[in-house]
């Protein structure tokens, strides 16, 4: 039996956050400074990671501004 797979998709993860200045550009909320990990998945295995930082909205979750 031969089984495609076609599925990638990308989970992202936030380890910690601290209040930042400024607020967000769509719904007012606090930003604060995050630090990020993507992981890009091929059929639900992780195959590559990626650390950043980002100001993200505590409230929406909105990504302001990135730092890679
Ligand atoms: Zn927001």
């Amino acid at each position: 039996m031969v089984f495609f797979c076609f599925l990638v998709d990308q989970k992202r993860k936030v380890h910690s956050s601290k209040p930042a200045a400024g607020f967000c550009s769509r719904c007012g909320g606090g930003a604060s400074v995050a630090d990020m990990s993507t992981a890009t998945r091929f059929c639900y295995v992780p195959f590559y990671w990626k650390s950043w930082k980002a100001i993200i909205c505590t409230f929406c979750g909105a990504i302001l501004r990135s730092y890679r």
